[in-house]
C-alpha cells in the first residue's frame, strides 16, 4: 500500500476547501493509499487535523511552532521536509494556490524530484495515475504520467470534488516537533485588501466586472449580486488598471485562475488574457452591451444589454428565489 501526504492549507483558523480536494485527489491516485494530512500553524491544530480525517485522511500530522503562524516558504518548507523525512511518503498532494505555487517547487527541488502542477483531473491507466493539466492558457490539456520517484502534484482548486464529510471517522493525530528557525523573512502584519467573504479562487460562483462597470461605485451592485448567489467578486485587468477595484481581484493570465460552477462576466470584452483565467468555468454567463464582444464566443448564456439595467434586475429576481 502506498502512502500519500496531503499538505493542508489554512485560511485564518479554517482549512481551505482545496485541502479536502487534495485528499480526494490522493484517493484518485491510489484508492488503497494511506492518506496522511499535514497541517502547520501556531495553535488549535487538533480540530483542523480532525477535519482532514473527517474528509477522508486516514491520519494526520501537526507541526506547531510560533514561526508557522503565517506562511513563509522557508518556515513551511522546513516543517514539511521534516514530516517527509519521518513519513517517507510515495506521493505528495497540495493545492495549486498562491501558497502551493510557492512551496511545491521549493520542496521538489530540495527532494530532487519532479512535480506535476495545476492538475485538474486524474485518470487511471491500469494502476498508473494519469494527470490532466491545462496548457496554453487553458486552450488545450495535456496528460502526464510519473514514471518513477515521488508522485508530487498540485491540484487546481474547484476541480476535483472533495469526499463527503464523515464526522464519525477517526484516526491518529501525531504532533511533530520541528525547530523552525533562521528565517530570513518574518511576516509582521497581514493587511487584508480583498473582502473577508468567499475566497475568490475557491468560490463556486464568481461575478466579475470589467471596464464596462465604469467606476468603483459601479462595482457595488456586483458585490450585491455575488452576495445573493453566495459567491465572490472578481475583475478584469481593465477594471483593476482603472482602479475600480483591487488587483487581488484580477482574473486572467497575470491574475488568478478560477474554475467556479458559475462565472458571470459583467462588462468584460473577453480578451484572450482574461479568458486564460476563467474559460474552464463550468457555466459562463456574459452581460455586455456589444453583441460582437468576444466573451459571447465562450459564454453558455449571453445577455446583450446595459449592465446597469440587467444586474439590478437579476438581483431583484434572485432575491425572490
Ligand atoms: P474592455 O476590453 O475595455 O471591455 C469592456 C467591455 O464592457 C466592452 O466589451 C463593452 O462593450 C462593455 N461595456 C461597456 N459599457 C457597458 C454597459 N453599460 N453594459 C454592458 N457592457 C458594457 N486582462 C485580464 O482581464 N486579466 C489578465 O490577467 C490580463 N493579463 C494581461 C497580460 C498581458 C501581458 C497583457 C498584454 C494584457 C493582459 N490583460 C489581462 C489585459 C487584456 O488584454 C484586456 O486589456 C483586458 O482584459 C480588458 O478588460 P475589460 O474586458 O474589462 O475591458
Amino acid at each position: 500500500m502506498s502512502k500519500i501526504l496531503v499538505v493542508a492549507e489554512r485560511k485564518d483558523n479554517e482549512l481551505r476547501n482545496v485541502s479536502f480536494e487534495a485528499i480526494a485527489a490522493a484517493k484518485k491516485i491510489d484508492a488503497d493509499a494511506e492518506v496522511v494530512g499535514v497541517v502547520c500553524g501556531e495553535d488549535d491544530l487538533e480540530s483542523l487535523a480532525n477535519d482532514l480525517i473527517y474528509h477522508g485522511a486516514d491520519r494526520a500530522v501537526t507541526v506547531k511552532h510560533d514561526n508557522l503562524k503565517t506562511y513563509t516558504s522557508e518556515g513551511y518548507s522546513q516543517a514539511i521536509l521534516a514530516v517527509i523525512e519521518q513519513e517517507s511518503p510515495d506521493g505528495i498532494v497540495m493545492g495549486h494556490t498562491s501558497i502551493g505555487k510557492d512551496l511545491s517547487p521549493k520542496l521538489a527541488s530540495r527532494l530532487n524530484t519532479g512535480l506535476v502542477s495545476d492538475v485538474v483531473d486524474i485518470e487511471k491507466d491500469g494502476d498508473q495515475p494519469v494527470f490532466i493539466r491545462p496548457i496554453y492558457s487553458g486552450k488545450a490539456f495535456e496528460k502526464k504520467v510519473i514514471k518513477d520517484g515521488l508522485t508530487f502534484v498540485t491540484i487546481r482548486p474547484n476541480n476535483i470534488a472533495k469526499l463527503e464529510e464523515d464526522p464519525s471517522r477517526s484516526g491518529e493525530i501525531r504532533s511533530v516537533d520541528v525547530d523552525v528557525k533562521d528565517l530570513k523573512t518574518i511576516v509582521k502584519e497581514v493587511i487584508k485588501k480583498a473582502s473577508d467573504g468567499v475566497d475568490l479562487s475557491e468560490a463556486k460562483v464568481v461575478v466579475a466586472g470589467g471596464r464596462g462597470v465604469k467606476s468603483k461605485e459601479g462595482f457595488k451592485p456586483l458585490y450585491e449580486l455575488a452576495e445573493v448567489l453566495g459567491g465572490a467578486v472578481g475583475a478584469s485587468r481593465g477594471a483593476c488598471d482603472a482602479e475600480y477595484c483591487d488587483y487581488s481581484l484580477q482574473i486572467g493570465q497575470t491574475g488568478k485562475v478560477v474554475t467556479p460552477d458559475l462565472y458571470i462576466a459583467v462588462g468584460i470584452s473577453g480578451a484572450i488574457q482574461h479568458l486564460a483565467g476563467m474559460s474552464n468555468s463550468k457555466v459562463i454567463v456574459a452581460i455586455n452591451k456589444d453583441p460582437e464582444a468576444n466573451i459571447f464566443n465562450i459564454a453558455d448564456y449571453g445577455i446583450v444589454g446595459d449592465l446597469f439595467e440587467v444586474v439590478p434586475m437579476l438581483i431583484e429576481e434572485l432575491k425572490k428565489v
